[in-house]
């Protein structure tokens, strides 16, 4: 029986080691992992991935790539090197910054690329150990896009999809890499490329026609006698999840003590990763003029600050780590009073449960990036809003706001615009609140994660029937 191989640069779980020397292994509740669980369980199917750890001793590799493989994964195990140059550099410190609209901090290294063509081989080479004839193989996100064409040269007749799960950039911007053209060649291996919008999906389009000078005819292209297809497919959120979450006792037992603490005032929720793409510092700062510009609002909101740890070996995310502290001091010395702390700031992540009290909690949830692929928090936000009050401020640089355009829609630069913003929201009625909710809860809950797999899944397989009946 034919199977379907996934492929990302993290498997599902995440293996730990005790201090004994036991591993553990922690199944990650990330959307994907959860939306690909009924996937990649299945039968033969199989996910293959990075274990997120580097192995030191033969031993405990070995002990590992037995345990996984027992539940359908296949691990690719990654030196301390290559997670350097492969990871951290070309795919973090390269891909990363190009692919946000943040090129001023992309590093150009020749031993980065380097790392990134020998670690998409390392990947390849463990799919074709596993790849039949008929099976499918369905590649994630920029560390892999090399994937694709490396099986196509195996494989012709393979069947591939790929999915980019943040922005493709305007091409006058992706031109800026000295590998672009070898990116693109890259996925063009694949019989259908997904993104989360229409524009990401565009400007694809435009950078292989300007650089590899293939146009295309409704999405589709001509490539080595090959049909590529590519199409827009916005990743959806687990919403019974955050729902049934939003409404267990455990939720509300900490909703009602984090409540009883912070007495009547309003609450502002941001929640991200540490990353200059979420436009943390601006958002802070927006804060502080809304403070002075509506004084009649201090001592009666509060903004709630999540920050989560990420990819802190980087140098420019140490030095947006001190920024954020820095603004946070600032604004809380400027306005804080014995009785009220203008921002709540949390460096760490939090529980589901705490989360979920958190969204119940929140009047508000100011969504800002400068640049998002698609923002998963805002949809967690609204699935969330059992009784349908609460007021989404989200920024039009996330994917996310094509789908969401009941939100209060802004431009993260235009300070002045999302100051007004959180005004319009904290004054806003509940009736309004509600007819905007609901909205939103009904595209949420029907373009949810499990409708965007099969979506993906059921297009790769039209493409490639429709590409073996002309062949
Ligand atoms: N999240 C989490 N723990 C936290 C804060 C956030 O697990 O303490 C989750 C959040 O629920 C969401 C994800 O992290 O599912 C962030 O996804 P998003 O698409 O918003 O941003 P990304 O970090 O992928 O850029």
């Amino acid at each position: 029986m034919s199977k379907t191989i996934i492929v990302s640069n993290r498997l599902p779980v995440k293996v730990l080691k005790k201090n004994d020397g036991e591993l553990v292994y922690k199944p990650s509740e990330g959307g994907l992992a959860t939306g690909l669980g009924s996937i990649y369980k299945k039968g033969n199917n199989l996910w293959v991935g990075w274990p997120g750890r580097f192995f030191k001793k033969k031993d405990k590799k070995l002990e590992a790539k037995k345990k996984l493989e027992s539940q359908n994964m296949k691990p690719v195990f990654l030196a301390q090197e290559e997670i350097t140059l492969y990871y951290e550099g070309f795919s973090n410190e390269t891909l990363w910054p190009n692919f946000h609209y943040f090129n001023q901090y992309a590093l150009y290294r020749k031993s980065y690329w380097d790392a990134y063509e020998k670690v998409n081989q390392k990947f390849c080479d463990e799919i074709l150990s596993e790849l039949e004839p008929g099976d499918k193989v369905w590649v994630h996100d920029y560390q892999l896009m090399l994937v694709p064409q490396m099986i196509r040269e195996r494989k012709p007749d393979v069947s591939v999809g790929f999915f980019l799960h943040i922005p493709f950039p305007s091409f006058e911007v992706f031109r800026l890499l000295p590998w672009r053209r070898q990116l693109l060649d890259g996925v063009l291996g694949s019989d259908l490329i997904g993104f989360h919008t229409y524009d990401d999906m565009r400007h694809f389009l435009s950078a292989v026609s300007r650089i590899c000078y293939i146009s295309n005819h409704h999405g589709q292209i001509q490539k080595d006698r090959r049909t590529v297809v590519t199409d827009s497919f916005p990743i959806g959120i687990d919403y019974d999840k955050y729902a049934s979450q939003a409404a267990h006792p455990e939720t509300l037992k900490r909703e009602v003590e984090y409540r009883t603490s912070l007495g009547d005032q309003k609450l502002i929720l941001s929640i991200d990763r540490l990353d200059y793409s979420k436009g943390i510092p601006a958002r802070l700062q927006i804060f502080d003029i809304f403070l002075k510009k509506y004084p009649q609002y201090q001592g009666k909101v509060s903004l709630m600050m999540v920050v989560v740890p990420s990819r802190d070996s980087v140098e420019k995310y140490k030095d947006l780590k001190e920024e954020v502290d820095l603004l946070v001091g600032r604004i809380n010395g400027k306005y804080g009073t014995v009785n009220w702390t203008p921002i709540h700031y949390f460096y760490r992540s939090f529980p589901l449960e705490d989360l979920s009290a958190f969204y119940r909690m929140a009047d508000v949830a100011m969504v800002t990036p400068m640049r998002d692929g698609m923002n998963l928090v805002c949809k967690e936000y609204v699935a969330s809003k059992l009784d349908q009050t609460g007021v989404l401020i989200l920024s039009e640089m996330a994917g996310a706001s094509k789908e969401l355009s009941d939100a209060l829609i802004v431009n993260p630069n235009d300070k002045h615009q999302v100051v007004d913003a959180i005004y319009r929201a904290l004054t806003m009625t509940e009736e309004e609140q509600k007819k905007h909710i609901s909205i939103m809860q009904k595209t949420l809950k029907k373009f949810n994660i499990h409708h965007w797999v099969s979506l993906f899944l059921g297009k790769l397989d039209d493409v490639t029937r429709k590409r073996d009946e002309l062949a």
